[in-house]
């Protein structure tokens, strides 16, 4: 069996949903999904001429093999984000010529169904970023719009103050554990009313600002009850010392993690945050391979794992990664921001992983997340993904669906 191909596409979503389909002189054919990034799909595509010609059924060889061929841009970063979907698109393919679940390939299953954790980010309506993280109006839903504002998520300004009050957070928490879920996060990192905003260069707090994230955490604990976690996510927004005071500040509350408090270059500074408080700390969405994740678990510097598998190296990186995790007996909650494909991916191996915690799902306020896969049967139920049984991820994309949504100016699997 050959590759004889390396075709992309790009649903316009919350994020660029990045797919990549490899395909193979058998005619059987696998898709994966990778993290998004300024200038991907060329680069994916470059991939391509590295693969064609290749034993697609080589998957661990193939990722070493591209690895390599990435040195030059080092260890991380947009090609990462490549390899990784080009990886799982490989695991997909394989498992359909061979006939076995992705799950089967990664060593079986531990859980016939895998818990999923809602991100809650307290808006109402759509917010969708662009690749650099700017603000955008989808072409599906007319953008161009006037009112797309274009600014940066990291910008102040944006959001209003009554999305981000503590009834706000406890009633969203109420709604969402309703719908099923026993896990939940919101942002930390949000404006304060009535507060002028923060320096975002400066990233430092005045009292009355952690005063307010403490009572934001109280009110998404207290909503979401004693059935359900709430983790929080701080978007690497703060010093260490108001890091520390946060953290402290909010132990009385069963928090499932405090995310990126500080910074992700600085295991030391995050190691000092885990061992000011019995707050669970939790990172990893921005390393890469097994490697990047090291340095953080061998200092202890983290309570929860959260590493990316659209980004981080692939499924078989990840699986690693986890078994890191487990080897200083942490738990693994992998961070997700992706569309169907992505998000199923990550749940054949959270199947696959003994000290798997909960998949995150970003996309709640995505209309068509569900019409994305054939047959429109929701992935997600009561909390849970029950894995499929079928050949490679076992579910189809449906490409009418994709088309539709698909963002103008990039290829659609070889057609313009
Ligand atoms: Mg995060």
């Amino acid at each position: 069996m050959k590759i004889t191909g390396l075709q992309t596409a790009v649903v316009e979503a919350n994020f660029d949903w990045t797919l990549v389909r490899v395909e193979s002189d058998h005619g059987v054919r696998g898709l994966g999904e990778c993290f998004f990034a300024p200038g991907l799909t060329a680069m994916i595509r470059e991939f391509g001429e590295l693969l064609e010609g290749e034993n697609p059924l080589d998957t661990d060889r193939l990722y070493q093999k591209m690895r390599w061929a990435a040195s030059g841009t080092g260890i991380g970063g947009a090609a990462f984000h490549a390899i990784s979907g080009i990886e799982a698109a490989l695991l997909d393919l394989k498992g359909r010529a061979l006939g076995v679940p992705v799950w089967q390939l990664l060593g079986g299953r531990f859980r016939d169904s895998v818990r999923v954790y809602a991100d809650c980010h307290a808006g109402e309506s759509l917010e969708s970023l662009g690749p650099l993280l700017r603000r955008r109006t989808p072409a599906w839903m007319g953008g161009g719009d006037p009112a797309d504002t274009g600014t940066g998520y990291f910008e102040a300004g944006a959001g209003e103050a009554e999305e981000f009050a503590p009834e706000a957070y406890a009633a969203r928490a109420r709604e969402m554990v309703a719908r099923g879920f026993t896990g939940l996060k919101f942002d930390l990192d949000v404006p304060v009313p009535g507060a002028a905003p923060p320096d975002p260069y400066a990233r430092g707090m005045l009292p009355g600002q952690i005063d307010h994230l403490v009572r934001l955490v109280e009110a998404a604990c207290e909503g979401a009850g004693p059935n359900a976690e709430v983790a929080f996510d701080c978007h690497w927004r703060f010093t260490l010392p108001d890091a520390v005071r946060l953290a402290t500040r909010i132990e009385h509350c069963p928090v499932a993690w405090l995310e990126d408090p500080t910074p992700p270059e600085n295991p030391a500074a995050l190691a000092r945050v885990t061992s000011a408080t019995s707050t669970p700390i939790g990172c990893g969405e921005n390393w890469y391979t097994r490697e990047g994740f090291r340095e953080a678990l061998a200092v202890g510097a983290l309570d929860v794992v959260l590493p990316d598998f659209q980004k981080c190296g692939g499924l078989a990186e990840g699986k690693r990664i986890a078994e890191l995790a487990d080897l200083h007996d942490l738990p693994v909650s992998p961070h997700n921001i992706s569309g169907p494909i992505g998000t199923l991916a990550g749940a054949h191996l959270a199947a696959a992983i003994p000290n798997f915690k909960s998949l995150e799902f970003h996309a709640l306020d995505v209309p068509f997340f569900d019409e994305l896969l054939e047959g429109g049967e929701p992935l997600i139920a009561g909390g849970h993904i029950v894995l499929p049984e079928g050949p490679g991820l076992g579910r189809e994309l449906d490409l009418d669906v994709a088309r539709r949504y698909a963002k103008p100016g990039e290829p659609f699997f070889g057609e313009l």
